[in-house]
């Protein structure tokens, strides 16, 4: 792991350079509509290992596997249930990973040795033209070291990445700015394990929902999580991150009171005009979900100590961005009232 680093834009040449180091085993960083993400042949063990390494990645957090056709699916996997067919020809290419039980050419690295496999087909161009010119499925998960914000740029992954791949491929930002949507199947129903840009309310046009309790609650240690990724802190600035119980008004307040003795404090507000310590992570679900981790890298750069975060709305794209900012606060929620 000692590559110079080349970031290039996206355009038919760099496809190309993607297409032969990713069939030569390489490991390549690309651009998606949710975050970047790390990308190898999800079907050559070598190269998946690769990904762990160049992530810190703990082995058992498992990859998605990223098509570019529905041609592409049936030979990853065993079964195919009638509502993922529903839901791929309505969300495909889209922001959403769906867990099949794995076909034998799925290599354990690539599933956490699980004897699933999360599949997504992506909507952005870039993406599924590098696996197109690849003609073999990507691993990819997001192309930042472990733990820390997912990259919405290709500066960020710069930032992480320089020295341990030799390419990053910049398609501008990612213009969902969170990780995809995960749901497994059970009967006719569906779980969802992540939450993303595609919304349980938009599933639950199709079938039944349901949301994992780890989406909001941390799990016990030692706790059997349903989507292994669920247990890491994640998403992390190096500042002590907060989510604060309150809105408008009542939070400015209580971040303008503790900025008055606390130095490097910064405060994420929902909308607020930006002053003193308040940045704004914007007014809506789908611009916070935008803004999110770059603000997150932001803080670091600014220097904060601690980050206190007015709390997102808990519906729609809203339940994404609080399911991550909570993994970025280590669950720490201030409730009015409380001194800390
Ligand atoms: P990332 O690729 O970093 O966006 O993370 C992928 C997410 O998908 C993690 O939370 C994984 O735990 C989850 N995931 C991937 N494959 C599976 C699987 N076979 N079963 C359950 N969760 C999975
Ligand atoms: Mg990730």
């Amino acid at each position: 792991m000692n590559f110079d680093t080349r970031l290039i834009p996206y355009g038919r040449e760099s496809v190309r350079d993607a297409a032969e180091l990713l069939e030569h085993g390489e490991l390549v960083a690309i651009p998606t509509e949710t975050v970047y993400g790390l990308a190898a042949d999800a079907l050559n063990e070598n190269a998946v290992k690769k990904i762990f390494l160049a992530k810190g990645r703990p082995q058992d957090n498992p990859l998605i596997v990223h098509i570019s056709s529905m041609k592409m699916l049936s030979p990853l996997v065993r079964e195919i249930p009638d509502t993922a067919k529903v839901l791929a020809e309505r969300f495909w290419g889209g922001p959403l990973t769906m867990i099949f039980p794995k076909s034998d050419k799925i290599p354990s690295v690539t599933s956490g040795g699980l004897d699933t496999v999360a599949v997504r087909m992506p909507a952005s161009e870039a993406a599924r033209e590098i696996i197109r010119k690849c003609g073999f499925p990507l691993a990819a998960p997001s192309a930042n070291l472990s733990g820390k914000p997912s990259p919405t740029t290709a500066r960020h992954v710069f930032e992480d990445m320089n020295g341990r791949i030799p390419l990053i491929i910049d398609g501008g930002e990612c213009a969902v700015g969170v990780e995809s949507t995960v749901i497994c199947f059970k009967g006719d129903k569906i779980h969802i394990l992540r939450p993303g840009g595609i919304t349980a309310e938009m599933l639950s046009q199709f079938c039944e929902v349901e949301v994992d309790k780890a989406v909001t609650a941390q799990p016990e240690k030692d706790e059997r999580v349903l989507s292994p990724g669920m247990k890491y802190k994640h998403y992390s600035p190096k500042a002590d991150v907060y989510v604060v119980n309150a809105h408008g008004k009542a939070f400015e307040e209580y971040c303008t009171k503790r900025s008055r003795y606390e130095n490097k404090l910064i405060a994420l507000g929902a909308g607020v005009s930006e002053h003193g310590v308040f940045l704004d992570y914007g007014s809506t679900p789908e611009i916070q979900a935008q803004r999110l981790f770059a603000l997150l890298r932001r803080v670091d750069d600014l220097g904060a100590k601690t980050v206190l975060v007015e709390m997102p709305e808990q519906s729609g794209m809203g339940l994404a961005v609080y399911n991550r900012l909570l993994r970025a606060a280590g669950f720490k929620i201030i409730k009015m009232g409380d001194s800390k």
